[in-house]
């Protein structure tokens, strides 16, 4: 039986799919609150001019420009698809389950798909350096190995409770050859003024954004870039269901259900957002299912306008959200910890087509779950994507009590090496 299907780097999609035309309905525009200065007037200095076109494109496919499929096949594109035939025969359940590769990530995860490109572009807007902020780390990670990649510099402002204590990741950054802040730093205005009044000030990811923002609109050579949540940032992403797609063909299979983790949603809306396009434009039938977290289940709060950052420095984007200045409790699993899901996956679920699950917080369910695949087919996942393995084993178990042999395929958005220590204290590890 064929255990996996991967592609030759001339089958790499050549373009990235582009929902907004085939929505059911508009998605509703990014909006200026009532008072104070007009966030839509900022962005043009915020973000890369390439990337804001595509927020905002009613084109159904956009080319990835040559030099950018080099920085991709470079990260290792395309990835397999992989059929879990060891983990089916432990749960002994008659569905067929997949996985899609991100843990092969040079980085650790999916968000190098969105950070070359974004740094490719910004190269080619001239700028020298690009500025961000980052929480888990996994970000920032990404974007320092794709400023490197196309020589330009990279700044990264760090939540400094997290900065603290992951040695590694840190070190990873600097490797690149990045320079890396705890926030609140010294060298902003505005973390400075945080920073003077207590040195160890454990930060936010707003303050963090607050920063990476500051410092970008300061210095005309450089721009911030946004890992999650744009709707940018899910086009570049559905490289991953876009090759999934394919990789399904090959293996003469077709998805019933699909299951991803979900923060802001972009490794989610990347894996399923091509099968969409299935079930909209062709009658296909499946069922999406996003795994949270209970300290931040987005998807199960209100559908409204709000900022998508916590200094309200962001346009109100039409979302489910928490609230912008929700507290949230810290997870292992720190990239699913985000207030509001992306307008494009908010309208969908709002729509009715997408489905969510919340799993406990003190996260031993989901790492019990990781600890069966991981002793089955052998790969170690980020504690986010531990929620896609939690959610497919439960579907699968389903299936065993139904006696119903369903396909369902689940997206592995990251690996787990420089997060021992989350499966270390969960698990009891000795
Ligand atoms: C950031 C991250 C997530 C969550 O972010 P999304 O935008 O929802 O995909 C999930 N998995 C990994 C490995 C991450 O780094």
């Amino acid at each position: 039986m064929r255990r996996q299907v991967n592609l030759r780097v001339e089958e790499m999609p050549r373009r990235w799919y582009n929902i907004l035309p085939d929505l059911p309905e508009p998605l509703p525009p990014p909006r200026d609150p009532e008072e104070g200065e007009s966030r839509l007037a900022a962005l043009p200095e915020m973000l890369l001019a390439e990337c804001l076109k595509q927020d905002s494109s009613t084109q159904n496919w956009i080319d990835i420009p040559d030099g950018l499929g080099e920085l991709y096949a470079q990260a290792g594109r395309p990835r397999p698809l992989f059929r879990a035939l060891n983990l089916e025969k432990r749960l002994d359940t008659p569905a067929r389950l997949y996985y899609k590769a991100e843990f092969y990530s040079p980085t650790g995860s999916h968000k190098v798909n969105t950070a070359v490109a974004q740094c490719y572009y910004a190269r080619q807007e001239g700028y020298e350096r690009v500025t961000t902020e980052t929480g888990a780390g996994q970000w920032g990670t990404a974007l320092a190995y794709a400023a490197s990649l196309v020589g330009l510099k990279c700044t990264v402002y760090w939540v400094r409770a997290v900065y603290d204590w992951k040695h590694d990741r840190r070190n990873f950054m600097h490797l690149l050859g990045a320079e890396v802040n705890a926030s609140p730093s010294p060298k902003t205005d505005f973390g400075r003024s945080l920073y003077e009044k207590d040195p160890n000030h454990p930060g936010s990811l707003g303050i963090a954004i607050s920063e990476g923002l500051e410092d970008a609109r300061r210095d005309p050579k450089a721009v911030y870039c946004l890992g999650s949540v744009l709707n940018h940032v899910l086009i570049h992403q559905t490289i991953i269901g876009l090759e999934a797609r394919k990789q399904f063909e090959m293996f003469d299979d077709y998805p019933d259900v699909m299951i991803s983790c979900l923060g802001g949603g972009s490794n989610f809306g990347g894996f399923v957002l091509p099968f969409v396009r299935d079930v909209l434009k062709e009658g296909k039938k499946i069922r999406f299912i996003a795994a949270q977290s209970e300290v931040a289940p987005n998807l199960q709060a209100e559908y409204r306008y709000n900022f998508a950052d916590h200094a309200e420095i962001t346009p109100l984007l039409k979302m489910y959200t928490l609230g912008h200045k929700a507290e949230m409790k810290p997870i292992r699993a720190d990239g699913l910890r985000y207030h509001g899901c992306a307008p494009i996956l908010s309208l969908l679920r709002h729509l009715g087509y997408i489905e969510t699950v919340a799993y406990p917080a003190d996260e031993r369910y989901v790492f019990e779950r990781a600890r069966t695949f991981i002793q089955a087919e052998g790969y170690l996942p980020a504690p986010e994507s531990a929620y896609s393995i939690a959610c497919a084993i439960d579907e699968a178990l389903k299936c065993r009590e139904a006696g119903e042999s369903k396909t369902i395929a689940f997206n592995i958005s990251g690996h787990g090496f420089m997060d021992m220590q989350g499966y270390r204290e969960v698990l009891g590890l000795p």
